[in-house]
């Protein structure tokens, strides 16, 4: 929960209880993610990294956050989104970091959009965006849904989520549990908040919230207060959106249940330094056991080549992972890393 989510409720409640108690009211009877202090991962396996370890690589970040404005020639294809006039059943756009345009049986639909040239809590501080998106904002077809799968900066971008909620006035939110007070904030309405393994009907399409191993947070005060979660969308074909996420026992279950999937969104950067991000960022052999575990047919690389979150160089990703799918003999075409702008039907 944000600072103004808390003061709305410190102003709203009349008992003036503070938030955490309200949560901890909340708790008894729910599944075991919900934390006595907010949510928290359940793999048996997870171990996160200490404050001593993460607070000296932290502070050798800064000069990224406030003073680098860097480029980096990641591929891209010119898409004026032209190609969007015609409808396709199927298609996949690779627009940056985890936002990608679908086209399925009918729906328009975007992941975790994010158009600012920062990740970050302010304008002049952030995460510094490397490459363009590779579609304009304003060249996006009509969408129906948007999914969002956590509340960090390189995921859930205000200036993206507004400008959508503006021009796109039919579209609904689909956000993991106690993300939806952060678009009210903004006045967005149309939003549907739920919990892992809850889904909900669009259309001819089935949504479901599915577990991720990962964590929340936008301001110091609010760590792990909104949940995090992947997404699976069932129609005639299957789509699986894994969000932000550390390699976990989640994804077997997820492929038992649901499986096997069309298209799998699998993230394969924000790795290093390895001892840090392991619990939280997958790397590429970790994606691709993955994509093996929801019984993947075609995986498309995200979160890569978009914003300096950490240390590995910023085109190294699809490198390590076309060594890897070349090491275990899989089929180089099920594994796309798509230049920006590219669209593929699947
Ligand atoms: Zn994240
Ligand atoms: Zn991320």
């Amino acid at each position: 929960m944000n600072r103004r989510a808390v003061l709305k409720k410190l102003i709203v409640t009349p008992l003036m209880l503070p938030s955490l108690s309200l949560f901890s009211q909340e708790r008894s009877g729910l599944p075991s993610h919900h934390g006595e202090n907010g949510f928290i991962n359940t793999d048996p396996e997870f171990a996160e990294a200490g404050f001593n370890e993460m607070a000296p690589w932290l502070a050798g970040k800064l000069g990224d956050i406030f003073y680098s404005t860097p480029k980096f020639d990641i591929p891209r294809e010119v898409n004026d989104g032209s190609i969007f006039k015609e409808k396709k059943t199927y298609t996949i756009t690779w627009i940056g970091q985890s936002t990608a345009l679908i086209q399925m049986e009918g729906s328009n639909f975007l992941t975790d959009p994010v158009w600012s040239s920062k990740a970050g809590p302010f304008k002049f501080a952030g995460s510094p965006r490397i490459s363009e998106p590779g579609l304009a904002i304003e060249k996006l077809p009509p969408l129906d849904f948007v999914l969002i799968s956590h509340n960090h900066y390189d995921h859930l971008d205000e200036y993206s989520i507004e400008y959508i909620a503006d021009h796109h006035p039919n579209v609904k939110f689909f956000v993991p549990l106690r993300v939806r007070d952060w678009f009210e904030e903004r006045g967005i309405q149309n939003v549907e908040e739920l919990d892992w393994w809850e889904g909900a009907s669009f259309n001819n399409l089935k949504i479901l919230c599915t577990p991720a191993q990962h964590f929340s947070g936008r301001w110091i005060n609010d760590r792990n207060q909104s949940l995090w979660c992947s997404w699976t969308v069932l129609g005639k074909k299957r789509l699986f959106f894994a969000g932000d996420s550390g390699y976990c026992s989640h994804f077997k279950n997820i492929g038992k249940k649901f499986g096997p999937f069309d298209l799998a969104m699998i993230p394969i950067g924000a790795y290093d330094p390895r001892k840090l991000m392991k619990p939280v960022h997958m790397d590429p052999a970790e994606a691709v056991q993955t994509f093996l575990d929801v019984r993947g047919k075609k995986m498309l690389a995200i979160h890569w080549g978009t914003f300096i979150l950490t240390d590995e160089p910023m085109d190294e990703p699809p490198k390590k992972l076309l060594s890897v799918v070349e090491e275990q003999k899989l089929l180089k075409e099920d594994f796309l890393a798509l230049k920006l702008g590219e669209t593929r039907e699947w």
